[in-house]
């Protein structure tokens, strides 16, 4: 079965979620751990989240993926800046040991000026500071789109990051379809060669979640804005060959495409249409 599902709103809670995710036939989903900018997040709910548990395991969704506040810079010439982000995501994947064995998404960062190899450094040194040996999630770095001084908007980069990090088998990577393409990967005439690139720079092992998402703006814009699938420049093709891609059909997909429940549950039901059984 394709393991699809959209981003979701985390305020009333996980057991919310799941009722949402089963509301539109979603059998995973993403949500923001605490306010998008970085405010508090709010106290652990154990009630809540057994009854999650439970919901989650008879919906059979699986390989939920939190994301990272996006104003997190790990990478920041602030070290006031590199701090906070330090607190929030050791806070994050403290939480996140309530839910074991599910996913932590986030946004490498922008190096400011700084140059490319010292904002890697940082990113790295980071990454060692937070992970700890006994964590069941895994935590993931971002393709992104290129603005400004975003680090990650090469398979080479997130490599060099991938590189540096002691606890190997904590780390990995999630694809996201509008940020490669805005980024200069072209997977609309040519996903075998963006993947056999993926394959030798980081390897297809190290990917594990897919942000589905069309792109308003062409290949190599570097803009990063999305759109509803097949309403933007890869197209309705382009994502089904994605989603039945040999190497991406059974990795969780994530939708961040600009929609409200019920437009997320018509994209859903029509990639589930378009997914080939195998
Ligand atoms: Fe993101
Ligand atoms: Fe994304
Ligand atoms: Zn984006």
């Amino acid at each position: 079965m394709l393991t699809i599902g959209c981003h979701l709103s985390s305020a009333k809670g996980y057991e919310a979620m799941a009722k949402e995710a089963e509301k539109i036939k979603a059998n995973t989903f993403q949500f923001f751990t605490r306010n998008p900018r970085g405010g508090k997040a709010k106290a652990i709910d154990l009630k809540d989240i057994e009854k999650f548990l439970s919901k989650a395991s008879d919906l059979e969704i699986y390989k939920i993926l939190a994301h990272a506040p996006y104003t997190l810079n790990p990478c920041s010439p602030d070290e006031k800046v590199r701090e906070f982000a330090y607190q929030i995501m050791t806070d994050d994947l403290e939480r996140m040991e309530y839910i074991p064995g599910n996913f932590y998404n986030f946004h490498p960062g922008s190096h400011v000026k700084q140059g490319v190899e010292k904002g890697i450094d940082l990113i790295g040194e980071m990454l060692n500071k937070v992970l700890r040996p006994e964590q069941s999630t895994t935590v993931l770095l971002e393709t992104m789109a290129g603005k400004g001084s975003e680090i990650g908007r090469n398979f080479e980069e997130l490599r060099e990051i991938l590189d540096r990090v002691e606890l190997q088998e904590k780390v990995g990577v999630c694809l996201d379809t509008c940020h490669v393409f805005d980024g200069g990967y072209d997977i609309v005439n040519d996903l075998d060669g963006v993947l056999n690139k993926f394959d030798q720079v980081i390897g297809l092992s190290r990917l594990k979640t897919i942000h589905l998402n069309d792109s308003i703006f062409g290949l190599g814009s570097r803009k990063d804005r999305h759109a509803r699938i097949g309403e933007g420049k890869i197209g309705r093709e382009g994502i089904v060959r994605i989603i039945n891609h040999p190497a991406l059909r059974n990795l969780p997909f994530y939708l961040e495409t600009p929609n409200d429940l019920e437009g997320y549950g018509k994209e859903i039901s029509f990639l589930r249409e378009a997914w080939i059984e195998p």
